[in-house]
């Protein structure tokens, strides 16, 4: 460590629990940011700010004017120039600490790409705002024994867990199967920013203990803002039989529970999701106030300019006005939640 690293971190290393031996740690720490939105942006820069040495960020939308309400690392300037999220935040990080190596992904985290992505770290942080991908890192942090910590945030609600594969339960102990339905969502719920930032801040906590060999929470832990209630229950250990931790078997990471998606005519995209029966009348009441959007039996399509898209009471559903996989898949977890 050099003398300015001590200055720099000098709070951080005279509180005990890091001491100088776990600021060390953090220094020569990797870790995965999956997804930077409100609670990735947020983790992000807080890692930074603690030097934790290499930070690989992965994100694959662009930041929007709507998104500066809560997601702490953008600017109207990232909104003017169109910058991915994920290079927007790397280019953030560099004038908050320029010792902090950082490796933006501008990418969709699939089955296909996330060794790449996930590989080669210490630690994986939920920044995502999807079940789907939450399972497929679930999947991989427990078969490669890899710790990472699960964030949610809607609404004025949030919950944290950190997951120690083989030492704690992980998401599917307790959640076997993600929950079926069409799910409240930022962008049909809205969200307040100082969940996010109070969810982010938990998760980064976690990682800062894991990191430095100290023990996380093993507890799961639920907060909402808005009625002043946090609620802990006790994490238990691996559940003997989980599908992942108990029989080893990854299902998401092989990608077979992975939505099927396949282009669809001219400029459009196609989800076929599995077992997903929608309400499509309930959801059209969620979508009224964002967009033009009409429902009845059989279908319902809603407008969100350039957009169209016309879902289906399965859960299948056709996303026009794109032929890129990565947004059609972020339009369904944004609208319809994933
Ligand atoms: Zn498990």
């Amino acid at each position: 460590m050099t003398p300015s690293d001590r200055d720099r971190y000098s709070r951080q290393i005279l509180f005990a629990g890091v001491g100088e031996q776990g600021q060390q740690c953090l220094l020569d720490a990797r870790v995965a940011v999956a997804g930077c939105g409100a609670l990735g942006s947020f983790q992000a820069g807080a890692l930074a700010r603690a030097g934790v040495g290499f930070l690989r960020i992965i994100d694959r939308d662009y930041v929007e004017l709507s998104n500066l309400q809560r997601q702490w690392l953008f600017d109207e300037c990232d909104v003017e120039q169109g910058m991915p999220k994920a290079a927007a935040a790397a280019r953030k990080i560099a004038g908050i600490n320029s010792g902090v190596r950082v490796e933006p992904a501008v990418a969709d985290l699939t089955p296909s790409n996330v060794e790449d992505l996930l590989g080669g770290v210490d630690l994986i942080l939920d920044g995502t705002d999807n079940f789907e991908t939450r399972y497929l890192i679930n999947d991989f942090a427990v078969e490669r024994g890899v710790p990472w910590v699960y964030g949610a945030a809607v609404g004025s609600y949030g919950i944290a867990m950190p997951v120690i594969p083989g030492k704690t339960s992980c998401l599917r102990c307790i959640y076997p199967d993600p929950p079926p339905g069409a799910q409240p969502t930022c962008e049909t719920a809205g969200v307040l920013g100082s969940v996010t930032a109070l969810i982010a801040s938990w998760q980064v906590s976690e990682a800062i203990k894991i990191l430095c060999g100290a023990q996380p929470t093993r507890k799961m832990t639920t907060v909402d803002v808005w009625t002043g209630d946090i609620r802990q229950v006790a994490q238990p250990g691996p559940v003997a039989d989980c599908p992942a931790c108990g029989r080893r078997e990854f299902p998401y990471l092989a990608g077979e529970r992975r939505a099927p998606v396949s282009l669809c005519g001219q400029n459009a995209v196609q989800i076929h999701e599995r077992t997903r029966p929608l309400e499509l009348r309930d959801l059209a009441a969620r979508l009224a106030p964002l967009g033009p959007v009409r429902a009845n039996e059989f279908a319902l399509r809603f407008e969100v300019p350039p957009y169209l898209l016309t879902i289906f009471p399965d859960g299948r559903a056709i996303i026009k006005g794109t032929t890129d996989v990565g947004i059609a898949r972020s339009l369904y977890a944004r609208y319809i939640g994933a």
